[in-house]
């Protein structure tokens, strides 16, 4: 049976950047368990692909959202750069359509400086200055921020991935976390594919949509509970793309609930899309139709604790926004018409065919209400991390080097032994956790 000290559950974005950290700072066997036969096949490879800065970011209810954007977003620039991964800083135009969300583009001007973007890198445009940039842009003002850049974070990931088995972290690949149970005072972690165990004395567990199942599991968070949505996206036919050359994206108009207008996007590689709409799925991998089985629908609906999603599903609101989400999943017309509010030049022969659809697994806590922020769980061999949602990716590299050091101030990192002379990184830690100023 392999033994290690510490065990990362699940080689997204998250578990991945966390083993780099780790591995850098520690000595120690450090393991990473995924099912996939890579990193990144799903939510981590499946998103919108920007580097958000954190303009739109409440620096008082999504803190450690705000921060850790702001901070990576220097540091894969940084690394962008070092390894040639595609970096592409297109910038983003928030726009408000309707009169009352004007007041918001305001606010978005604060919360830029206040998260520290600097002056330079956002303006407030009227509509005409939007035209003037974007002529089939329609709206009443937004928030031009300028450096927003479009990355592919699949290759982010495999790049650290490689950083990490280098600093001497083994991936196990095909490895489906099944059970786990306590023996002797060490973790054990069955394989549901094969059977086979490892012995860790302390897990991380990072596994995106299946993180809540993990941490209940281990009767941790049996408070919380969640929901998927699957964001979809629609590809524009290349004649059409370059008529927008920037990220539109519209001001939210549901801020309690996690209903965007579609945006558009381009992507790294030059390919606009419009997307992600917010689809009610059954599963954090159900990428068509909405559930993959009858059995995880039933699980998903009798799931515990079940008053969470009870108080949700009684909110008019979620209900009317959850309907015209699905309409928009099965309507081309329906999807169109929502990103037609600011692109009225858009029409339904632009869109020529689906693109790669993304899940989101939103906790909702015992009030009915969705978690604003990442929820992180402990017990004494384990620390879950739950809602780790948009912009996650963004934040990752920044995020991570925190978790590492909170997770060694309570003491958790028993089985490392903090490295003397550290290893070389092309991030600086020491001025990361400076900048973490809270
Ligand atoms: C539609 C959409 C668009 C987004 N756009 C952006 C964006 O533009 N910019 C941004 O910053 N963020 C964006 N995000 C958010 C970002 O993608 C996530 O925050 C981030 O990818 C989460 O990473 P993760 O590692 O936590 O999860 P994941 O990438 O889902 O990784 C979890 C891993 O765990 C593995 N796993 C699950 N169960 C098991 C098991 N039992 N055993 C072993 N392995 C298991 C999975 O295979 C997976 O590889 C978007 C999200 C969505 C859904």
């Amino acid at each position: 049976m392999e033994k290690f000290d510490l065990t990362i559950l699940g080689g997204g974005i998250l578990g991945t950047c966390l083993s780099y950290w780790s591995s850098l700072l520690y000595e120690g066997k450090i393991a990473v368990l995924e099912k996939e036969k890579d990193v990144a096949l799903h939510t981590s490879g499946r998103n919108t692909g920007v580097v958000h800065r954190p303009f739109y970011l409440n620096p008082e209810k999504k803190k450690v959202f705000a921060r850790s954007a702001q901070i990576s977003y220097h540091l894969w620039k940084k690394y962008a750069l070092l390894r040639n991964l595609p970096w592409k800083e297109i910038g983003t135009i928030e726009v408000a359509v309707e009169k009352e969300e004007v007041n918001s583009l305001e606010k978005y001007m604060s919360w830029a400086l206040q998260n520290g973007m600097d002056e330079s890198e956002v303006e407030y445009l009227s509509g005409e200055q939007v035209r003037a940039k974007e002529p089939y842009v329609h709206c009443l003002g937004a928030v031009f921020s300028k450096t927003d850049t479009s990355v592919d974070y699949k290759s982010f990931t495999s790049s650290i991935k490689e950083e990490a088995r280098d600093q001497g972290v083994d991936f196990l690949f095909n490895f489906e976390v099944g059970k786990i149970f306590v023996e002797n005072e060490l973790l054990k972690i069955v394989n549901s594919r094969d059977g086979s165990i490892i012995e860790t004395k302390f897990l991380i567990n990072c596994l995106g949509g299946q993180a809540i199942d993990c941490a209940h599991k281990m009767r941790v968070g049996m408070e919380y509970t969640d929901l998927h949505f699957r964001g979809e996206y629609w590809q524009i036919h290349p004649d059409q793309a370059k008529c927008i050359e920037r990220n539109i994206y519209s001001v939210p108009r549901h801020k309690e609930l996690p209903f965007l207008d579609p945006h558009w996007i381009v992507r790294s590689d030059g390919r606009r899309e419009i997307g992600p709409n917010a689809v009610l799925v059954s599963g954090a991998e159900t990428y068509s139709g909405f559930f993959n089985s009858a059995g995880e629908l039933l699980k998903k609906i009798f799931e515990r604790p079940m008053t969470n999603k009870f108080k949700l599903f009684t909110n008019p609101e979620f209900l009317k926004l959850a309907k015209e989400e699905w309409m928009s999943s099965i309507s081309k017309k329906n999807m169109l018409k929502r990103v037609q509010r600011f692109i009225p030049h858009l029409k339904s022969n632009f869109l020529i065919q689906k693109g790669s659809a993304g899940v989101r697994s939103s906790v909702i806590d015992p009030n009915g209400c969705f978690a604003k922020e990442v929820v992180e769980l402990e017990s004494p061999t384990s620390y879950h991390i739950l809602n780790y949602n948009s912009p996650g990716a963004t934040g990752a590299p920044a995020y991570t080097a925190f978790l590492i050091d909170k997770l060694e101030k309570k003491g958790l990192l028993k089985g490392l032994k903090k490295r003397k002379i550290g290893l070389k990184s092309f991030w600086d830690y020491e001025e990361i956790m400076e900048n973490f100023n809270f």
